[in-house]
């Protein structure tokens, strides 16, 4: 039997917010205060589920630059039309993730989907803001489509599946390449089910319930939009769920390097924050055509 991690701290969204027209997020990180605890992962916004009524106009973020680390997008209903300034374009479906590595800059739009939006509906998405380490940061840009029929389902017990989007889980292995090591599972559990959940020790860790009713290392947690930060002493962790629930877990190796951070910028130094915007106006981060 693995030692069991335990939960050191449990947090609600820290502010609620629009990310352009398009977006009503919940912020889990940073905005509460959590931060280098939850390293490599830098920022993570759940938006939605929010009801859209049928529109002409696409509603989302236009033109923005980013530089230092990744985005994923992770859509669970509605979807993402998406281009970027190194000239990759798609539409993020229900199940699909998209990794984007940022790195030494792109500029892109995230939109509603075009038949969504003329459509209407409830939309729901992930994004998670990942880092990258020091000498990655000013790689070239990089982008991962990853479709759902790419993300091998773990059965985890009755009534439980873990879907692997990047990491490991009982010899499945997810499809995301990554800088350093770490896992993004997207957990379904149904009301009644069990999950043990593998994980490794000396790791930050954060179980992420989006909806549903759990307990987690003997602590129950139940609505929406809640945060869990695990021990990093502990090889598992068991989940029960009492409703069906929908959960993230994240765990990876911390990137212990100083972090300077502003807005779609996340580097190591004030100087190279300053570089960044000056890049970004100078056109060298790219355009959209
Ligand atoms: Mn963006």
């Amino acid at each position: 039997m693995n030692t069991q991690k335990s939960i050191v701290s449990v947090h609600e969204a820290g502010s609620r917010h629009w990310v352009g027209d398009g977006f009503p997020v919940r912020n889990l990180f940073p905005s509460n205060g959590v931060g280098t605890e939850i390293s490599p992962f830098l920022m993570l916004d759940y938006a939605g589920p929010a009801a859209f009524e049928p529109s002409e106009k696409p509603r989302g973020v236009e033109e923005h630059p980013h530089r230092g680390f990744e985005t994923v997008t992770i859509a669970y209903q509605g979807s993402v039309d998406h281009r970027d300034s190194a000239g990759n374009s798609g539409t993020i479906e229900p199940g699909d993730v998209q990794w984007m590595t940022a790195a030494s800059g792109v500029v892109h739009e995230e939109m509603h989907g075009r038949a969504f939006t003329r459509q209407g509906g409830v939309f729901e998405m992930v994004q998670l803001w990942v880092n990258l380490p020091a000498k990655d940061k000013m790689s070239a840009p990089k982008y991962q489509s990853i479709t759902k029929d790419r993300i091998p389902a773990v059965a985890l017990g009755e009534g439980a599946s873990a879907r692997v989007i990047a990491g490991e889980l009982n010899g499945a292995r997810g499809p995301a390449a990554t800088f350093t090591p770490l896992h993004v599972w997207d957990l379904s559990m149904s009301a009644g089910s069990k999950a043990e959940l593998p994980l490794p020790a000396g790791c930050n860790t954060a179980v992420v319930l989006l909806r549903g009713a759990v307990t987690i290392a003997g602590k129950a947690l139940d609505g929406e939009a809640k945060l869990a930060l695990l021990s990093k002493q502990g090889e598992a962790v068991t989940v029960e769920a009492s409703a069906d629930s929908l959960l993230l877990v994240l765990s990876g190796e911390p990137i212990n390097e100083p972090v300077a951070s502003y807005g779609p910028f996340v580097m190591n130094t004030r100087e190279e924050i300053q570089q960044a915007v000056r890049d970004y106006h100078a056109g060298k981060m790219g355009r959209l055509g």
